[in-house]
């Protein structure tokens, strides 16, 4: 499924990703304010009578009626979502790998009270987090190569999908925060 169309409440907050379809069926039920983007997504739909099939054109953000409950702007936590702001790149030796062979690192170990929260996780290779075990990076002399942080919702929603368009990565960029996120 191609979550390729970017909504966003019409306060101009981002929501979410949808699919084609999705968007299709809020364009239909006259659930979208606004639209824009530089390009067009055509949706192609059924055959007519005449033989024509129907397309429709939509831009890749919308705006949509309706409340959003602040429940919906969490950002959820994963080692896919860790992965990919850390750019699969373990924070201990500098090296890429793929998501499985990567970890969740507290760096504040849990043990010693570290939370299972974005500032205090990195994504690191298991062979250095096997390394650093029960201790802190300074303990270990393992020191971080970048400080962990908790994407904003834009951010995050960036990091969500792999095929961000550039005019939606624009409207997301407004809402990023961090230096790193400039590098993924
Ligand atoms: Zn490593």
């Amino acid at each position: 499924m191609n979550h390729c169309v970017l909504k966003i409440d019409k306060a101009g907050q981002p929501i979410n990703w949808m699919t084609k379809q999705e968007a299709a069926t809020l364009l239909c039920n006259n659930k979208v304010i606004w639209s824009f983007g530089e390009d067009v997504i055509e949706i192609r739909g059924g055959i007519n009578r005449s033989g024509e099939r129907s397309i429709l054109k939509l831009h890749p953000i919308l705006a949509v009626e309706g409340r959003v409950s602040a429940r919906s702007y969490r950002v959820p936590l994963s080692n896919r979502l860790l992965a990919r702001r850390d750019r699969h790149i373990c924070m201990y030796c500098g090296q890429k790998y793929p998501l499985n062979q990567l970890t969740r690192d507290h760096v504040l170990p849990k043990s010693r009270g570290g939370q299972d929260v974005y500032e205090n996780l990195v994504i690191a290779c298991k062979c250095c987090n096997n390394r650093k075990g029960d201790r802190t990076p300074e303990e270990a002399g393992m020191p971080l190569l970048a400080v962990p942080f908790r994407p904003t919702f834009s951010e995050f929603l960036a990091l969500a999908n792999h095929h961000v368009r550039a005019d939606q990565m624009a409207y997301l960029e407004k809402g990023f925060k961090h230096q790193q996120m400039r590098l993924n």
